[in-house]
């Protein structure tokens, strides 16, 4: 119940359409990245390059997906963003993830190559591979168009690539709709390499839950809550301007400062509410926090936090210049490129031209100054293209580094090509990953985050700076006390046994939000803005009243801790069959630094990442899950590969 029980393959190499049961692997990965890792580790061997048609695509579902209770699907592949080429995953949102469970289907593993451009039509039981050549080089907003006119059906729900992606630019990225994408992970460039140009799904055959009356109750509980008011307003800020003016304006507070009794004027409020169109989001979610934008002269399109990074990291752009900031995202999106990639591209030459390391001859004439109309358009136009100095940004920031940057790496906010939060996946890499989950405790809960909202939120809500630093003051004990026992421990950037266990139940609750296909805007991700659901127990409520099938807590956390360590170990496992060296670059300086408090360093910070490796399982030396905890969590085929001995020292 509440899986659609049915993974669809499509093999584009050998055109050949098949269809196996879900129910195998639910027990024990119940759905979404989860069983996506599995179908990795079996099928695709880690020295596979993104680009290879042994690599697959697949576009993957939860048990909750298509319920009132959930509306994400996520994209897994191997990346091409990053050194060693791991696994790696990142949601989306819209219509599109229900109407995959709708169609009769929890998963659509796509691999092999096309022989020419194609599109995939999955029409419930239907499902073709059709002719894509007329659509090859349109825009992503053209392409679903078309698409609908073609099939005659404008409820069709479609997932597409731009010219980004069929030139393989490593960042491009799959968009449906106007503002869901699959960015970050270079996805749009996987898709190009299988000539698959668009996924189009219709499904009309519904989705059934265990016990629809406990389903409801559930749902009246959780809606009641989310639509209290101050959790609504803080996903909608979040996923509108609110995130940049807190830079873009000076229109925030850091961890600390005396918050002022009144609002200050807010210079761009007036040019974001007049172009404002009104909210839109993903199917059944009563929050609808992303944000329609219609700017006569430049275009329709939808928003969510990361257009808004553009702004708030103020590489690229000048400070409150919406309008030059909405034009670029728009051209960017049509060509599905990334715009945080092309922000820290674009900052990075600028910076580099600021200081002189390059000259407008180094970019085709072009000068690479800051805010500039020009830079910014043609740096957007020729990497789409793949023309001219385009051509070196299209496989990412650190081949361009070694001949455009004259060795200049160490001024690009890159690491491994990528955005260096780990938004969205279980961070790949191990070493670092325990170091950076240890060290990430600006958010869990977020203070540093909800601080800087401080004027957006009050805003919002219509109430005083002061009264909005109470709200988020009062939410963040609560979080303490929840996860640490203590309601004041939050405050206090030192080591304490407690903050080991913390990371790891957030971390669960984070993968839980992502195997069941339930929103992460809705969950414990923001318990420092009143978020109050999506625990580690209320998973276990929802799953039961979907599936029928009664997780306790604890089995849920094991189950988290299997994914995370399965994952990890086939990323070992790429990282030791391909071994490029990774690359960890210093950040530019951006205009307006963001106030950050402290948090443990050094020889404290060591030792919560001692504990992190000890209550997953890890060598606290290497990051590596140990052969016992490998067999604990049923995964002893992975330990033999690893090739760990027998008794782990
Ligand atoms: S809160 Fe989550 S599910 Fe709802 S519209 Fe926003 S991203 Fe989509």
């Amino acid at each position: 119940m509440s899986w659609a029980g049915t993974i669809l393959r499509v093999d584009l190499t050998e055109r050949r359409i098949e269809k196996e049961p879900t129910s195998r692997y639910v027990k024990d990965y119940i759905g979404n990245a989860a069983i996506a890792a599995r179908i990795f580790w079996k099928e695709v061997p880690p020295e596979t390059r993104p680009f290879d048609t042994r690599n697959i695509l697949m576009f993957s579902t939860g048990p909750l997906t298509g319920t009132l209770l959930g509306n994400k699907a996520t994209v897994a592949s191997k990346t091409p963003v990053r050194a060693n080429n791991p696994f790696a995953f990142v949601g989306i949102g819209g219509q599109l993830p229900s109407e995959i469970k709708f169609a009769g289907y929890d998963h659509i593993v796509i691999k092999g190559k096309a022989a020419k451009p194609v599109y995939l039509f999955i029409n419930n039981n239907d499902v073709e591979i059709r002719d894509a050549s007329h659509l090859w080089g349109l825009d992503v907003h053209e392409t679903q168009q078309r698409i609908k006119e073609e099939l005659g059906d404008p409820e069709v729900q479609v997932a597409c690539i731009g010219l980004a992606g069929e030139n393989l630019v490593v960042y491009a990225l799959i968009l449906h709709d106007i503002d869901n994408t699959a960015s970050k992970k270079g996805f749009g460039a996987v898709m190009g390499s299988k000539n698959l140009k668009a996924i189009a799904v219709r499904g009309t055959r519904g989705l059934k839950v265990a016990d629809p009356k406990e389903f409801l109750g559930l749902y009246d509980e959780f809606y009641g809550e989310i639509t209290k008011g101050r959790a609504t307003a803080l996903a909608k800020m979040l996923h509108t301007e609110g995130i940049s003016r807190q830079i873009a304006e000076g229109y925030r507070c850091a961890y600390g400062e005396e918050v002022p009794d009144e609002l200050p004027l807010s210079p761009t409020k007036e040019w974001v509410s007049k172009y404002m169109a009104g909210p839109i989001g993903c199917a059944f979610c009563p929050i609808q926090c992303h944000q329609n934008f219609r700017v006569p002269g430049i275009g329709n399109g939808g928003t969510v936090c990361v257009n808004y990074f553009g702004l708030l990291l103020q590489f690229m752009y000048n400070a409150t210049d919406f309008e030059l900031w909405w034009k670029r995202t728009m051209l960017a999106n049509r060509y599905g490129l990334d715009t945080l990639q092309i922000e820290m591209i674009g900052g990075w030459l600028m910076e580099l031209y600021k200081r002189g390391i390059i000259t407008a001859a180094d970019t085709d004439g072009i000068p690479m100054e800051r805010g500039s109309d020009e830079a910014i358009t043609i740096l957007i136009e020729k990497i789409a293209k793949r023309e001219g100095f385009g051509e070196l940004f299209a496989n990412g920031i650190v081949q361009a580094a070694q001949e455009i940057g004259k060795g200049h790496l160490d001024l690009a906010d890159q690491y491994n090509n990528e955005f260096p939060y780990g938004w969205n996946d279980y961070a790949p890499d191990l070493g670092p990953v325990a170091q950076y989950r240890a060290g990430d405790l600006e958010r869990v809960p977020g203070y540093a985050d909800a601080y800087g909202n401080i004027f957006s939120y009050a805003d919002i809500l219509g109430v005083s700076p002061r009264e909005a630093q109470k709200l988020i003051d009062q939410w963040c004990n609560e979080a303490s006390e929840r996860l640490m026992g203590d309601p004041n421990l939050w405050r206090k950037p030192k080591y304490d046994k407690r903050i080991g266990p913390w990371i790891i139940e957030k971390e669960t609750e984070f993968i839980l939000g992502d195997i069941t296909g339930h929103c992460e805007v809705m969950s414990p991700y923001l318990e420092h803005y009143g978020i109050k659901f999506g625990t580690t127990n209320d998973n276990a409520r929802w799953l039961a009243a979907a599936t029928g099938i009664k997780y306790t807590a604890d089995e849920l956390r094991e189950t988290a801790s299997r994914i995370r360590t399965l994952i990890d170990a086939y990323n070992v496992l790429c990282a030791r069959m391909i071994g490029e060296k990774p690359v960890v670059a210093k950040p530019i300086e951006s205009l307006v630094s963001f106030p950050q408090p402290g948090r443990p360093k050094g020889a404290e910070l060591r030792m919560i990442q001692e504990d992190y490796c000890k209550i997953r399982g890890y060598d606290s030396k290497t990051g590596i899950p140990t052969r016992e905890r490998l067999e604990k969590l049923g995964l002893k085929d992975v330990a033999e590969r690893l090739g760990m001995p027998a008794k782990h020292a």
